[in-house]
């Protein structure tokens, strides 16, 4: 495989590029994720690499594409009969030249490190696009959490605190929540890491409990700001959410918002799904049950058609055969495919934002471009979340605490201000609608920017 520049880049960047990408894969191999997140912000970056020849000349991309340290531990621990499991833990400290590492804990059964860096890497121009102090940085376990008891859960997180403790710090690494990591997962980590260390340091952690220095709309943030964004794009077409049928996928903690804040502005949210398959109700999911089903009871989303008449399950298949104008894939990466695109496209889709980290194949985001789709990719639209936490970071820092109203205002102004800053990248690099392009560039030109002043780093 190669990557190949967009039409916009000129030769002199297809003979920086494609060198480059074959030297990633050599030293990379099998880390077929990271390839995937590699290639896709390579293929755009020709027009900036050909205007800003000095980061050719200072080899930024390829001490970008290298994470500054990779962490992996073994994580030892005996579940409720006492037999004894033995997990394996990552912490890719990818990159720190805007802001101590940043970026979610995850566990999933299908976590390595392949995954874990392409999560990394993804996480660097997110963060920069914030425009808040932040690096990139994830981590995460094979560990499945899915059956486990509270107890088991706790003892796990224990005992993945006790090796990753000595690599974290306020001012260091930052870990919060991703696939498997919530508010219950975040706190036995952060009880672990203050009886370690023996200090209260609020900002080691993000996503934390509202009474011990978490922050409000934390929860809510990578949802709302993905809609927020979709509401932003619709916006520059001179269209609105209001009266739209949207179609999510999954039904964990960015499903869930999403749905919120599209209901909030006036849409019908008529699916959502999760790893056995999908529900779809006509009518509008009814968030309450939905909410009590799988925050409160960590229940199926076929419960939810088994209490709800109006709803049917569609077991072992994804939503999106399902007619919307507007699509939100919030589950997990690759898990919206060419064919997929196109029957959305068929239907008549109008938007398409990634509330999920790279849910969206290549060949599918090729799709939704050629029909003159809005997509915009995860690293802006659901850039809400980790910006909530940089904003839970300055509330501990300061030993205060904000309104859901200023912190919701904050986040919005934080969505208006990527949505801005894609678009006009796109425009100056001549794509003009092109998110892709424009969040690629605008990350990359920061982190570029700071990596050349700060030296070889
Ligand atoms: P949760 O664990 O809360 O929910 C994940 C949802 O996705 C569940 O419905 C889950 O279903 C489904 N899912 C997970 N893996 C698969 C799979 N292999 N196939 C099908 N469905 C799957 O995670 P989040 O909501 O926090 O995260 C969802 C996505 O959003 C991830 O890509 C994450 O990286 C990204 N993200 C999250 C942020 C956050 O703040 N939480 C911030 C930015 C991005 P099931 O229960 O069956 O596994």
């Amino acid at each position: 495989m190669t990557a190949t520049p967009d039409s916009a880049t000129p030769p002199a960047a297809h003979r920086v590029i494609e060198p480059l990408y074959a030297e990633i894969l050599r030293r990379n191999q099998g880390e077929k994720e990271f390839h995937q997140a590699v290639r896709e912000v390579l293929e755009t970056l020709g027009p900036v690499l050909a205007q800003r020849p000095e980061f050719v000349d200072a080899r930024i991309i390829e001490r970008i594409c290298e994470p500054e340290r990779q962490l992996i531990f073994r994580v030892p621990w005996s579940d409720d009969s006492g037999d004894i499991h033995v997990n394996r833990g990552f912490r890719v400290e990818f990159s720190s030249s805007l802001g101590p590492y940043k970026g979610g804990l995850r566990f999933h059964p299908s976590v390595n490190l392949g995954i874990v860096k392409f999560l990394g890497f993804e996480q660097i121009f997110k963060n920069a696009l914030t425009g808040m102090p932040i690096g990139g940085g994830k981590g995460g376990s094979d560990f499945d959490p899915k059956g486990r008891s509270d107890a088991e859960i706790m003892r796990f997180c224990q005992s993945f605190m006790t090796e990753l403790h000595r690599h974290l710090g306020e001012y260091t690494d930052v870990p919060a929540g991703d696939i498997g990591v919530g508010g219950r997962e975040i706190g036995y980590l952060f009880g672990q890491y203050k009886r370690i260390t023996n200090r209260y340091e609020s900002g080691v952690l993000t996503g934390k409990g509202l009474g011990w220095g978490g922050a409000l709309v934390r929860t809510e943030a990578t949802g709302y700001g993905c809609v927020m964004f979709t509401a932003e794009m619709l916006r520059s077409q001179g269209d609105s959410l209001d009266g739209r049928r949207i179609a999510v996928s999954g039904s964990g903690n960015v499903a869930i918002y999403a749905i919120e804040k599209a209901q909030q502005l006036g849409a019908t949210v008529v699916t959502c799904s999760d790893s056995d398959g999908y529900v779809v109700d006509e009518k509008g999911i009814d968030l309450a049950l939905l909410k009590e089903i799988k925050e409160a009871g960590r229940g199926r989303v076929s419960e939810y058609a088994e209490r709800r008449p109006e709803a049917r399950f569609v077991p072992g298949t994804g939503v999106w055969s399902v007619p919307c104008d507007v699509a939100l894939p919030c589950a997990t990466q690759n898990e919206l495919h060419e064919a997929d695109a196109l029957a959305l496209v068929r239907n008549g889709v109008k938007a398409v934002a990634e509330g999920a980290n790279m849910p969206t194949t290549p060949e599918a985001v090729r799709v939704f471009q050629e029909a003159g789709v809005a997509f915009a990719p995860g690293k802006a639209a659901n850039a809400g979340g980790v910006a909530t936490s940089a904003l839970e970071m300055q509330q501990n820092a300061s030993r205060d605490s904000w309104t859901f109203a200023h912190t919701e205002e904050r986040l919005a102004e934080i969505m208006r201000h990527i949505h801005d800053s894609c678009y006009t990248t796109a425009e100056r690099y001549g794509s003009p609608g092109n998110y892709v392009v424009g969040a690629n560039i605008a990350g990359f030109e920061l982190v570029a920017d700071a990596m050349l002043a700060q030296g070889l780093i």
